[in-house]
């Protein structure tokens, strides 16, 4: 069937069909608006983020269910990086017309299913068509008691600089495909990342993180965040930066500069956040116990700026501060 026959109200219905049922849920799509019941003594944590056809994504690379997942856990990560649980989203979508009606199938399909894993349900959104490509904002509302939220905002002189995973990979991935390649575990994360959603919100819940974020802009980028949200500055590792096998064996075929995608590189997805030195092995078992180990990568210092420290590289020079949309170099 094509988009045309079916019609918005015809998929919306389809969309409709395959949410699971929600008990905090007493109206979801088909109403003005949805009507959600709040956890009592929680605040509502709100996040919204686009992704462009072309801009954040292309079409001949991923898969329609990898990108209905992503969609999805972009936003996931943000509501991880506050310590939050995830409860309800909405999905605005501006399609071509002439985009299958399969490919939304199995797109909506993946979305859905992550949803289903995180216990996150679809309450609405609104559906238009669009003339230059396909258009998707997902909002996500989270909760969390307001003494475990944690902010960007908080870091303190001689807190430890922790980072969960290994960085660079998703920065990698979107390299090779780029040169063509079209699997492999760089790839993968570029194309379907997981958020680190136990990891935030066990670290919140045992209290541990002063300040936190996720690293969607690069590492330098959202450390840089946290430093000028904290009135702060850090000393990088360089030698600590937390790098996959897979990695270290292919990043020298796509930058001269081993550590320009690990520090540069968006998009992985990992959670950046400080805590005290004496915080530091049961920040570990938290993050090992959820299935990501963490690394320690720096301390926060109270002269602002960030300065890198390496043994092996001892004059290395910061070349990319990580992505902005609106730099056109
Ligand atoms: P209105 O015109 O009152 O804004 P719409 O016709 O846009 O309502 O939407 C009808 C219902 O379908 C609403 O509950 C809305 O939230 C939901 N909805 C619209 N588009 C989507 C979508 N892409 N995903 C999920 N729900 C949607
Ligand atoms: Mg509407």
């Amino acid at each position: 069937m094509k988009l045309a026959e079916l019609g918005e109200f015809g998929l919306i219905g389809q969309i409709a069909r395959k949410v699971s049922p929600d008990k905090t849920v007493r109206l979801g799509i088909g109403d003005d608006a949805a009507a959600t019941e709040p956890t009592p003594g929680c605040l509502t944590l709100t996040t919204s983020d686009m992704l462009i056809e072309g801009v954040h994504f292309d079409l001949d690379w991923c898969t329609p269910a990898s990108l209905g997942r992503k969609s999805l856990s972009v936003n996931l990560s943000d509501i991880a990086a506050m310590g939050g649980v995830p409860r309800w989203f909405l999905l605005s979508l501006a399609i071509p017309p002439t985009l299958p009606v399969e490919f939304l199938d199995a797109f909506i399909q993946g979305m859905l299913g992550l949803a289903t894993e995180h216990n996150v349900t679809l309450i609405g959104g609104d559906t238009c068509s669009s003339r230059n490509g396909l258009a998707i904002s997902v909002t996500l509302l989270g909760e969390q008691l307001p003494e475990r939220v944690v902010s960007r905002s908080g870091a303190r002189p001689g807190d430890l600089v922790f980072v969960t995973g290994t960085l660079g990979d998703s920065a990698l991935g979107l390299e090779m495909l780029k040169k063509g390649e079209r699997s492999g575990p760089a790839v993968e994360k570029h194309l379907d990342p997981t958020p680190r959603l136990r990891e935030g919100m066990a670290l919140a819940e045992a209290g541990l993180p002063i300040a936190m974020i996720d690293i969607s802009d690069g590492l330098a980028a959202d450390l840089g965040h946290i430093l000028e949200m904290s009135g702060v500055g850090a000393r990088l590792l360089l030698d600590e930066i937390p790098l996959s096998p897979f990695y270290r064996e292919r990043v020298a075929d796509y930058a001269s500069d081993p550590f320009r995608l690990a520090l540069g590189g968006g998009e992985d997805y990992e959670l950046l956040f400080t805590a005290p030195p004496s915080a530091r092995e049961e920040v570990f078992a938290i993050c090992r116990s959820c299935g990501t180990p963490a690394s320690v990568i720096g301390t926060i210092t109270e002269s602002a700026g960030l300065t890198i420290e390496s043994a092996t590289f001892p004059n290395y020079r910061l070349s990319e501060k990580g992505y902005n949309h609106f730099r056109n170099d």
